[in-house]
Formats: C-alpha cells, sequence, structure tokens
C-alpha cells in the first residue's frame, strides 16, 4: 500500500499550492499582503490538521471563496513524479507484487495528478479516505477500508510520508511500515526514528 502525495509524487506541488499560490490568491481576493494572507491561511490549515476536511478541496472553495481546484489546474504543469518513483512502480508491475494507492486526496486532484502522471496504471486498487468519511489519521479509515478489501495486516507493507499516519496504521496493526524522508524534492530529508525509513520509494528495492 502506497501514498499517494509524498510518497510516489513530489510534494513539492502540494507545498507550493498550500504555502504560495493559494495564499497569493487569496490575499489579493482580500485586500491583504502576502505575509498576513499566509498568516490567517497557516491558522486555518493547522486548526484543521489530519481532519478529512483538511484534505478537502470542496471545504476550501467554500471557506475561501476560491476556486481551489482550478487553482491547481493552473499550475499541473508542477505535478511530478518523486525520483524513482515511477520505476518503482513499474518493477512491481513486472514482479506482479499487488499495489493498492491509500491515499487523503481528494478525488479531484486525485484525478487531475493522474491525467498528469498516469499514474494509475500501476495500482491494482486505488482507495480514497474521502470514500470513507475518516482520513488516513483515524481507526475508523482503517477498519473501513478492510472490511471493504479485506487485508492481512501482518503480509501488508504500507509506505507513507506522514508519521502520524504511519502511527496510526501501527495502532491498527499494519506490521510493515516504512516512512519516505524526502517527500519534497525542493527540501532536505526529514528525520525518522520511530519507523524503517527511505528517502524515496526506489530504496525499497
Ligand atoms: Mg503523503
Amino acid at each position: 500500500m502506497l501514498d499517494m502525495d509524498g510518497t510516489i509524487l513530489d510534494l513539492a506541488y502540494d507545498n507550493y499550492m498550500w504555502m504560495t499560490h493559494v495564499p497569493e490568491h487569496y490575499a489579493v481576493k482580500n485586500g491583504l499582503s502576502l505575509s498576513e494572507a499566509r498568516k490567517q491561511l497557516f491558522a486555518r490549515f493547522g486548526a484543521l490538521q489530519g481532519d478529512l476536511s483538511w484534505y478537502c478541496l470542496d471545504h476550501w472553495s467554500e471557506r475561501l471563496d476560491l476556486d481551489v481546484l482550478q487553482l491547481h489546474r493552473d499550475n499541473q504543469h508542477r505535478i511530478e513524479f518523486l525520483p524513482g518513483a515511477q520505476d518503482f512502480l513499474g518493477v512491481m508491475r513486472e514482479r506482479n507484487i499487488e499495489v493498492l494507492l491509500v491515499t487523503n486526496s481528494h478525488p479531484d486532484t486525485l484525478k487531475l495528478k493522474d491525467d498528469v502522471t498516469g499514474f494509475s496504471k500501476y495500482f491494482d486498487g486505488i482507495y480514497c479516505s474521502h470514500s470513507y468519511g475518516f482520513a488516513k489519521e483515524r481507526q475508523e479509515f482503517w477498519s473501513a477500508l478492510h472490511d471493504e478489501i479485506g487485508f492481512d495486516p501482518n503480509s501488508t507493507m504500507f509506505v507513507d510520508d506522514s508519521q502520524i499516519v504511519l502511527k496510526s496504521a501501527a495502532t491498527y496493526g499494519v506490521d510493515k511500515l516504512v516512512a519516505i524522508t524526502c517527500p519534497d524534492s525542493a527540501e532536505p530529508p526529514r528525520e525518522c526514528t520511530e519507523f524503517a525509513a527511505v528517502e524515496g520509494v526506489s530504496e525499497l528495492l
């Protein structure tokens, strides 16, 4: 099981969108300086972090009165695989290893990212937490996913760049957990001491 943003796709895109592009548009719309717009937005993002609404484009489009999906489309040329991720997925295919995408992404951004990169051809199944009403940070998500596909937590490897999500999977009983420490190609690797860790999925080969 692989996460999408920061695991197979470069988080640089999402970071650019939420740290720069959305704040710029919010600033113009509300007559604010960029630094004031960032301050206001980051406080609102922080308050919902880990909640499904935090990942929900509709939520932010409504609350910020901006067409957040269109802002994403305007920057779709920035959507990219992380270095080595596409080769890794190709090898999984060649070896007939079942690979599932398990993501908190909103379905609209998932579709946009698939239209740009074509990642879905590498996956045997795609599971979005929005379908279940609970983010991966919640035990209810893992129960619902288990009810749907009946995975064996003892023989499943789950790879994600969020250590909070990995902790949630650990609590549920997923045995083999791997953290991605370099989810954004523009940033230096992060620290991770709690889980087995790789900079990118290609190291798993
Ligand atoms: Mg991620």
